[in-house]
């Protein structure tokens, strides 16, 4: 799934293709494409200039002259792509939208349908839509103070708190494993066990991983995500634990282990995240 590195990655590459273009038509091929909490019908967005594209965690927009964004989410597996207008549709191409000028256009493709579009008026910073998401990583406003007492009030696993999108937005379980391991945090530790030094070290840490991952545009760990010209990222050739059971710690040389985590996993060093003092509960299946 994309994460915060991904999304930003697609945000730009859109941003360079289709600010300042104006959008002709716009089709949809699959309900299951528009969110049902979508205000407006498509075809507003005919005839509209794009002024710019946004972003807050995992949530992308497209905001046009006329105080319209076209809101989505990628899901497991969306995916923006500019292409050739002559190019044959994708399999699981569900959303359309052509230019006034030029010889290419935009498509939403997604193959597991978990992804969305929606049209949202403006909030007073960001889309309405996507007003309940907190402040991510990358967000100059971001206050990492603010953010670790908010953390410290909670009594689950810190990794689930790290996922939550109301607490920071854009870290799902690719960056929470490895922001995790760089701060030698076991993910089942409860979040208000931990210090205040802990949490702004892990902060400072995933930032660092998600930037790392951004410069190589990203991480195409299940061969989904891809960047608006189709690009695979490289950022999987470097993670530390997501994906690597079995095979040794970059630190320690212990093998990594996969353990249970809601219906996903987690994966840790067993060495070097050593298992909490006070433990948010949650049964570990070594080798699963
Ligand atoms: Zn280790």
């Amino acid at each position: 799934m994309p994460e915060l590195p991904e999304v930003e990655t697609v945000r730009s590459g859109l941003a360079n293709a289709i600010v300042g273009r104006t959008i002709r038509n716009t089709s949809i091929f699959h309900h299951r494409a528009i969110n049902p909490k979508s205000e407006f019908d498509f075809a507003i967005l005919e005839g509209q200039k794009v002024i710019s594209v946004g972003r807050r965690g995992k949530f992308l927009w497209i905001r046009t002259q006329g105080s319209l964004n076209l809101v989505a989410h990628l899901g497991m597996s969306g995916q923006f792509l500019i292409q050739p207008k002559r190019k044959t549709d994708e399999v699981h191409l569900r959303a359309r939208i052509s230019f006034t000028k030029g010889t290419d256009e935009l498509r939403f493709i997604d193959q597991r349908t978990f992804g969305w579009l929606a049209i949202s008026g403006d909030g007073p910073e960001v889309p309405l839509m996507a007003s309940h998401i907190a402040r991510d990583l990358f967000d100059p406003e971001f206050n990492t103070k603010l953010v670790v007492e908010s953390i410290l009030l909670k009594k689950s696993e810190i990794k689930r708190v790290l996922l939550d999108q109301k607490v920071l937005s854009g870290i799902g379980n690719i960056y929470a494993d490895e922001s995790l391991w760089r701060a030698r945090i076991h993910p089942q530790t409860a979040a208000n066990s931990l210090t205040r030094r802990q949490l702004s070290n892990l902060l400072r840490q995933a930032t660092a991983v998600m930037s790392e991952a951004l410069a190589v545009g990203g991480t195409s760990f299940d061969e989904l995500y891809v960047n608006v010209n189709g690009q695979s990222g490289y950022f999987d050739r470097t993670l530390a634990v997501y994906g690597r059971e079995g095979e040794p710690c970059d630190r320690c040389g212990t093998p990594i282990i996969r353990i249970s985590f809601a219906n996903r996993s987690s994966h840790l060093c067993p060495k070097c995240q050593i298992w909490p003092a006070i433990s948010a509960g949650g049964t570990i299946f070594e080798n699963r």
